[in-house]
C-alpha cells in the first residue's frame, strides 16, 4: 500500500482535482493508495488573514475573504462537472463547513482575540473542505472512495499550531479507522495537516503540515512508501525561484531532507523524514503536472560518491544576538545561562556559534523573536553587565542562513575552503559559521539582502548546476 499526498497547487482547481483523480485511478489499479490532501492553494493563508481580521474586529476584510473562500471552492466544484445530485450532495457537505467556520470566526470576532486553540480550530477547515472535492473527483474516476478527517485518528500533543503525533495511539485508531475500507477497496481521501488531542480538541501540525501527516500515515499504516506530489520535480539542489540552473536530485538520505527543509526547503515540512525513517519507509517527491518525471527518492541510503556539497537551502527574516565579554572567559554555565532563558521564553534557536577564546556566544532566532531576546538577556545578566564581565548584548538584524548539505562532504577536506572562495570572489560576507559535528551540514549567517548572490555562487563553485 502506497501513501499519496497532494499538496495545494496539485488540487488548486477543478482540473488539477481532476488530474489528481486519474494519478490515483491509475496506480490504484496495482496496489491500494491511501490519499492525504492539503487545502486548496491560497486557502491556509486566506483562513488565516480571516482570523486575524477577525480578532481585530475587521468585518469587511473577514467578510472579504470569506467571499474568496466559498468562491474559490465553488468555482472548483461546477468545473468538476458532476452530476446534478452528485453536486448537490457536495455543495450540502461543503456548506455545512463553511457554517462552521463562519460561527468560529463570529465568536472570534466577537470575543476579540485569537488563541491559538481557536485559530487550529479555524486553519483545518482548508483541508476539512478540500477531502470532499476530491473524494467526488476520485469517485467520477471510476473508483470508491470516502473522505475522513484525520482528527478521529492522528492523535496529537496540545501544541495548538505545532502539534506532535502520538505514534502508538495513533497507529492502533488509523488502523481501526482506514483498514477496514482498504478492505473494500475503498480509498481513503484524509485530510493532511490536522489530528486532535486526546480531548478530541482540534490541533494542526504546523504550516505545511500535510507531508508530516502522509508519514505519519504511512507508519500508523506500514505503507510500503510514502509519495509527495506537488509542482516541481523533485527535492532540488536549491530553491528554484532563487537559482535558475537548480536541477532535480534523484536520491536523498533521510538526515539530508532532513536538514534541508529544516533549513528552508519549503518543498517538505522538516518533519516529515521522522517518522519514514522509524520504520525505514522510501519517501518518494513527484510533480503531479509532469507525473512521468522519476522524482527524488529519500531513503536511509546513503550516496558519498560526490565528497561534495549536494544541495543549499536559505531561511530568511533572522537576527542574530551575540553575548559578548571578557568575563565569559573559563566560567561554566554561561551558555546554560543564555539558552536557559531564552529556552524559558520559548524562543527557537536556530543557530549557535561559540568562538575557542570563550569570548562571546551568537545565535539566530527568527525576527519576530529578536528584540524580546535580547531584553531577556539584558535582565538576566543584569549583574554580569554591573560587574563588566559582559560587555553587551548585541542585535543584529535583516540576516539570513544559507545551509550547504550533503552526506559526501564527511571527512573530506576543503568543503569550507570552496564555500569561503566562492563568497569571497562574489563579495559577501561571513557574519557567522557553523559545523555540525555530523560534517553533513555547513551553516553560514550571512546579511539577508546577499541571500541570492551566495546560493548562486556556491551553487556554481560546487558545479551543482545540470550537468
Ligand atoms: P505543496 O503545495 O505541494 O506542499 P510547497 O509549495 O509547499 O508545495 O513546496 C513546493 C515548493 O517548494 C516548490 O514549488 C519550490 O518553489 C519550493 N522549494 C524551495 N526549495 C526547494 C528545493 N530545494 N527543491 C524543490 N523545491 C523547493
Ligand atoms: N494547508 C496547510 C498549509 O498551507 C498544510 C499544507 O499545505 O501542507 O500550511
Ligand atoms: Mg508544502
Amino acid at each position: 500500500m502506497i501513501v499519496m499526498k497532494f499538496g495545494g497547487t496539485s488540487i488548486g482547481n477543478a482540473q488539477r482535482i481532476q488530474a489528481v483523480a486519474k494519478i490515483v485511478a491509475s496506480w490504484q489499479k496495482t496496489r491500494p493508495v491511501v490519499v492525504v490532501v492539503s487545502a486548496m492553494n491560497k486557502v491556509t493563508d486566506l483562513l488565516v488573514a480571516s482570523a486575524e481580521s477577525a480578532a481585530k474586529k475587521k468585518r469587511t476584510s473577514m467578510n472579504r475573504n470569506l467571499k474568496q473562500l466559498r468562491r474559490l471552492h465553488l468555482e472548483a466544484i461546477s468545473g468538476l462537472g458532476l452530476t446534478k445530485p452528485h453536486e448537490q450532495a457536495l455543495l450540502e457537505v461543503i456548506n455545512v463547513k463553511f457554517e462552521e467556520l463562519e460561527q468560529l470566526l463570529s465568536s472570534v470576532y466577537i470575543i476579540g482575540e485569537l488563541s491559538p486553540r481557536a485559530l487550529d480550530a479555524i486553519l483545518c477547515h482548508g483541508e476539512r473542505l478540500s477531502i470532499h472535492l476530491v473524494t467526488e473527483a476520485i469517485r467520477q474516476a471510476g473508483l470508491k472512495a470516502e473522505a475522513l478527517e484525520a482528527s478521529s485518528f492522528i492523535r496529537t500533543t496540545d501544541q495548538f499550531g505545532a502539534a506532535r503525533p502520538l505514534l502508538e495511539e495513533s497507529e492502533k485508531l488509523a488502523k481501526k479507522a482506514i483498514m477496514p475500507l482498504l478492505k473494500r477497496s475503498v480509498t481513503p481521501v484524509v485530510t493532511g495537516y490536522i489530528g486532535s488531542t486526546s480531548d478530541g480538541i482540534i490541533t494542526t501540525l504546523g504550516r505545511g503540515g500535510s507531508d508530516y501527516s502522509a508519514t505519519i500515515l504511512g507508519y500508523c499504516l506500514g505503507a510500503e512508501e510514502v509519495w509527495i506530489w506537488t509542482d516541481v520535480d523533485g527535492v532540488m539542489t536549491a530553491d528554484p525561484a532563487v537559482v535558475k540552473q537548480a536541477h532535480t536530485l534523484r536520491r536523498l538520505s533521510y538526515n539530508e531532507a532532513a536538514e534541508l527543509s529544516y533549513f528552508g526547503a519549503k518543498v517538505l515540512h522538516p518533519l516529515t523524514m521522522v517518522p519514514a525513517a522509524l520504520k525505514q519507509i522510501p519517501i518518494l517527491i513527484k510533480n503531479s503536472f509532469n507525473p512521468k518525471a522519476p522524482g527524488t527518492k529519500i531513503s536511509e541510503q546513503i550516496s558519498r560518491n560526490s565528497h561534495s556539497g549536494k544541495a543549499i537551502a536559505t531561511i530568511g527574516d533572522l537576527s542574530l544576538i551575540t553575548v559578548q565579554g571578557k568575563g565569559m572567559i573559563g566560567v561554566p554555565g554561561v551558555a546554560a545561562k543564555v539558552f536557559g532563558a531564552i529556552a524559558a521564553q520559548n524562543i527557537n534557536v536556530l543557530f549557535i556559534s561559540q568562538a575557542s577564546s570563550e569570548y562571546n556566544i551568537s545565535f539566530v532566532v527568527a525576527a519576530d523573536d529578536g528584540q524580546r531576546a535580547v531584553r531577556i538577556l539584558q535582565e538576566t545578566f543584569e549583574p554580569e553587565v554591573k560587574l563588566k564581565l559582559i560587555e553587551t548584548v548585541r542585535l543584529e538584524e535583516k540576516l539570513a542562513i544559507l545551509a550547504v548539505v550533503g552526506e559526501g562532504m564527511r571527512g573530506h577536506p576543503g568543503i569550507a575552503g570552496k564555500i569561503f572562495s566562492a563568497l569571497g570572489n562574489s563579495g559577501v560576507n561571513i557574519i557567522a559559521i557553523a559545523q555540525g559535528s555530523s560534517e553533513r551540514n555547513i551553516s553560514l549567517v550571512i546579511k539577508q539582502a546577499n541571500t541570492k548572490k551566495a546560493v548562486n555562487s556556491i551553487h556554481q563553485e560546487f558545479h551543482l548546476a545540470k550537468p
